[in-house]
Formats: C-alpha cells, sequence, structure tokens
C-alpha cells in the first residue's frame, strides 16, 4: 500500500480532489471547443474510459460561450484551460466552469488575478495554478541547469500561491509540468514539502500515444509511488482517450486504482516455453475484451513460475509438454491438451460469469 502525502481536500464540482481521496485521472478535449457536438462527444467517451475531469481550450470568447453550452450537455465536471486573458478566466467560470487553470508564465497582472480571485470565489470554483517550465520567461535560452529551472519553478509557484493566500483564496491545486522527467519529479518533490494542497502531475508533453507512455509511467510512476500526487493527466498527442488508457494502466500498476475490467498476465517467454503462449494469449485476450469486470488471468508457459501466477489468478494456465495445466483460483482442476486449451479457457471464463 503507498502512503498517500497528506493534503487538503478540493472541491472541484462533484469530484474532490486530495488525499482522503481517490486519484482523478484528467484529459483535454482535441478539438475546437466551439464544436459543442463533437467536444460533448470526446467528452462521454472521456467518462466512459475513466477520467473524472474533463479541461477545454477557451482562447476566444466564442470558446467560452460554447464552454457554457457544453457545461450544460455532460455530467462531468470541466476545467477551463486559461492563458493570457483574465477576461476568459471570468467569462468561463460564469459559464460554469468547476475549475479554472491559470498559467503563472502568462498571466501576471495583479489586478487580474485578484478579480479572478474574486469571480471565483463568488461562484466557488477551484483554481490550479499550472507552471509550466516553457512559459517561465527569465529562462535564458540553453539555459539547461537543471537546478535553476527547478528554482525558477518553484518561485514562480510561490509567488503566486501566496498572492492567492493572502487574497483569502486556498481552494488551490498545484502542478508543475516540464518536457522533462527529471526535472518534473525534482519540481514536485519539492512543492510536495512547500505546500499542503492537491497536486495535479504531468508532463507537458510526453509524445505520440505510443511514445508518450514510458516517460508518463516513469514520472508519474515515481511520484504516485512516494505519495506525491492527487490528479494526474498524461499528455498525448491524439486520441484522449489514449491518454486515459496509459494513466489507469499506470494507477493500477501501483495499486491505487481497483481494476474494474480482466486483467491479463502473460509470460515473458523463453527457451522453457511448451507452447505458443503468445498466439494463445493474443486468443485469450479478445475473449476478455467481452467482459467488463475485474478478473486476473494467466497465460505461463512452464511450470517455473506459471503456479505461483495461478495462485493469485481467478483462472490461469500453466503449459506442459504438448498439455496444459488449468487452475481456478490457485487450484488444479484439469489436465488439458494443448489443441484444446483455449476452448477450456472458454469454458472457465463462461463459469466465471
Ligand atoms: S513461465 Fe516458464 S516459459 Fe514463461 S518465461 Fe517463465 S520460465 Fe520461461
Amino acid at each position: 500500500m503507498i502512503a498517500r502525502r497528506k493534503t487538503r481536500t478540493v472541491q472541484v464540482g462533484s469530484v474532490r480532489l486530495g488525499s482522503k481521496h481517490p486519484i482523478v485521472i484528467q484529459s483535454m478535449t482535441k478539438v475546437f471547443t466551439t464544436r459543442v457536438a463533437a467536444c460533448v462527444q470526446q467528452i462521454v467517451r472521456l467518462q466512459e474510459a475513466g477520467c473524472g475531469l474533463v479541461r477545454l481550450a477557451v482562447p476566444t470568447r466564442n470558446d467560452t460561450r460554447a464552454f457554457a453550452r457544453i457545461v450544460q450537455q455532460v455530467s462531468i465536471p470541466l476545467v477551463a484551460d486559461i492563458h493570457f486573458s483574465a477576461e476568459r478566466a471570468i467569462e468561463a467560470i460564469e459559464a460554469g466552469a468547476a475549475k479554472i487553470r491559470l498559467n503563472p508564465g502568462n498571466i501576471k497582472d495583479r489586478r487580474d488575478i485578484l478579480r479572478i480571485i474574486d469571480c471565483a470565489k463568488r461562484h466557488g470554483i477551484a483554481i490550479r495554478i499550472g507552471v509550466n517550465e516553457a512559459s517561465i520567461r527569465d529562462l535564458k535560452s540553453g539555459d539547461t541547469a537543471m537546478d535553476r529551472r527547478v528554482r525558477l519553478m518553484r518561485t514562480e509557484m510561490t509567488r503566486y500561491v501566496r498572492l492567492f493566500e493572502k487574497a483569502g483564496f486556498d481552494n488551490l491545486v498545484l502542478s508543475a509540468k516540464s518536457a522533462d522527467t527529471v526535472r518534473t519529479i525534482e519540481i514536485n518533490r519539492l512543492l510536495a514539502k512547500d505546500f499542503e494542497y492537491p497536486l495535479h502531475l504531468g508532463l507537458t508533453h510526453a509524445g505520440l500515444p505510443e511514445d508518450a507512455a514510458v516517460p508518463s509511467a516513469v514520472t508519474l510512476g515515481a511520484l504516485l509511488a512516494e505519495g506525491i500526487g492527487d490528479t494526474i493527466r498524461v499528455s498525448a498527442a491524439g486520441d484522449p482517450v489514449e491518454e486515459v488508457k496509459i494513466a489507469r494502466q499506470i494507477l493500477l500498476s501501483l495499486g491505487l486504482q481497483e481494476p474494474t475490467g480482466p486483467q491479463l498476465i502473460v509470460c515473458p517467454t523463453c527457451g522453457r516455453c511448451r507452447i505458443n503462449v503468445v498466439a494463445l494469449a493474443r486468443k485469450v485476450k479478445k475473449e476478455l475484451t467481452h467482459l467488463n469486470r475485474p478478473i486476473r488471468v494467466a497465460v505461463m508457459g512452464c511450470v517455473v513460475n506459471g503456479p505461483g501466477e495461478a495462485a493469485d489468478a481467478d483462472i490461469a494456465v500453466c503449459a506442459a509438454e504438448g498439455k496444459g495445466f488449468l487452475y481456478r483460483q490457485g487450484v488444479r482442476t484439469a489436465i488439458v491438451p494443448a489443441e484444446r486449451l483455449l476452448e477450456a479457457l472458454r469454458d472457465e471464463l463462461r463459469r466465471c460469469r
């Protein structure tokens, strides 16, 4: 069990963020916000995939108008992503945002910030202060010194947070992101020490979904394993549902989320393998796509690790020469010829339904 770092609770619409609550997966819509129907469709898909909060870009007045219409059509709390404009922030709050994200790198005027705070207070919404390394103007080009970049992000965050606190606003979530995995880990460790607000974790960008999984898992996984992080976003180019799938994998692999669907364990195979494990596993995976409840199935190539994995699985097959041993809840139930293994597994799955 990972002990979460203690934070205060921040209410974001119907969602609560903080150490007393489950870690929430976030994502963003990837179409123009003015395309209301397309946004609503994407939000519904994200929600079905396990997303708890969705953020939308609102760069223009037309976007905040569209945002107001989208809020009416979905059941999930929405976050407005604000850059450069205090007006957009105020419009988004009045349009029904459950939270707005402000970037200290491009909203700097104290009077603007105080106007936003005042509006957020009146509407009882949350604000995420989202520092991005790339938005820090004080960085000199070619300035790659790790500690300087991390120091600047920390200074910018501290300055902003103090301004909010001075204005009597503490319904805050904090984030500091970089494209660099090590700097993102470093700055979040510092923020976790400095503040008791919930932390939103993510990299600014991690690439295409197939490339984003590893850096995201490394960065978010390292922090989450230390108990740091209350909401996460995997930033991958393309379909946002892919972001949610990666985020879920990260949380599941750390035991920070209960599985809601099937899990397939497959041995990596080696020279001891007695059957074509990969071919069998692919077929089993297809069978499992029809199930939408937690079940753990293991496909193992020999008896070295097979019985051990079977003990932790609901159903397992462990191959031997020309045959396979079938297990249910760790107990061996049958010996099946190799060519009948898939069929036998199907029968077991049916029994578990
Ligand atoms: S279970 Fe057996 S076949 Fe599979 S990787 Fe382990 S030793 Fe190799």
